[in-house]
């Protein structure tokens, strides 16, 4: 947690790839409930440098979703397809001083090695071109860090994950990159999101070492499944949260993060729910897991 001195700004990050479904409101809404208990700003930053993922109109739907569901974020939304120019300085710098480095292997050479990048490019010196990738160095020294939910985590990066792509083949910039960059950029203290990201997590350190900033703290919530290991699918738990079943959905919401809102709230105006949510929000009675099971009737 940030101390009294540091204000608290978190945030929602979401990836336009469609509509807010009911696993991405419980990360909308225990971002917010936990920036707004302890009197900090939350904002809201769009994450669409992925331009195949992109649905057109899928950015409207969700902050249409959000301010149904009575979370209304703080100043201007980010949206990173914009900030291009502070991604690709980065990155030539970090070409120049040999902290990255460009990579032509296909994805097919790396699957031989478990996902793990071996370093084949390390020392070749490709010169600049726009179809390879770059790759950040790491080194196996351990990135740790606690989290607030699910404890230590550690990771040697060189050897279990390898030097990793800042800049992908087809010229994207990589989510790694953007998501520190722009929690740095936006002064970013406390990130509240999804466990699916937890082995992200050691990498993105490792970018906040590089760009010397502090590291905020994290929070990751466990993943609500439709079975074990099973992500949330159209047939179950991920139709869209839609204004006027936001009340339905947000007593649910609070279920399912185990903060235990009383049953005559059932039916209550969405502002009663969020102001009851923001009072008695409690990160300790979450589930320390990284999955949750869906049940049919938790979405609302
Ligand atoms: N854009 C990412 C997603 O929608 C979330 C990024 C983050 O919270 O760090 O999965």
């Amino acid at each position: 947690m940030t101390s009294p001195s540091v204000p608290y700004i978190g945030r929602f990050a979401p990836t336009p790839s469609g509509h807010l479904h009911f696993g991405s409101l419980l990360a909308a809404l225990a971002s917010y409930l936990d920036a707004r208990q302890q009197q900090g700003q939350w904002l809201v930053r769009i994450e669409d440098l992925d331009g195949p993922r992109n649905k057109p109109g899928a950015q409207e739907l969700i902050l249409k979703a959000l301010t149904a569901h009575g979370m209304q974020w703080d100043g201007e939304i980010l949206v990173q397809s914009q900030q291009q120019a502070r991604y690709q300085a980065q990155i030539h710098d970090w070409l120049d001083r040999g902290v990255a480095y460009y990579c032509d292997c296909s994805r097919s050479d790396l699957t031989v090695h478990n996902g793990i990048y071996p370093g084949t490019c390390r020392e070749r010196n490709l010169p600049p071109a726009d179809n390879h990738a770059v790759r950040v160095r790491v080194t196996d020294e351990p990135t740790v860090f606690t989290d607030r939910l699910q404890g230590e985590v550690v990771q040697r990066l060189e050897s279990e994950v390898g030097d990793f792509v800042i800049r992908r083949r087809d010229g994207i910039i990589a989510y790694q990159l953007a998501v520190v960059m722009d929690d740095i950029a936006q002064g970013v203290t406390d990130i509240v999101r999804g466990a699916d990201l937890l082995d992200s997590t050691p990498r993105q350190l490792w970018l906040y070492r590089l760009l010397q900033a502090p590291r905020p703290s994290y929070m990751h919530l466990p993943l609500m499944m439709a079975r074990r290991g099973q992500k949330l699918s159209k047939r179950v738990g991920s139709a869209p949260v839609e204004g006027p079943q936001a009340s339905g959905s947000l007593f649910a919401a609070l279920n399912v993060l185990a903060q235990q809102p009383p049953w005559e709230l059932q039916n209550a105006p969405v502002a009663e729910l969020i102001a009851w949510g923001i009072e008695h929000w409690q990160p300790r009675r979450l589930p320390a897991r990284r999955e949750i099971l869906h049940q049919e009737d938790a979405s609302g």
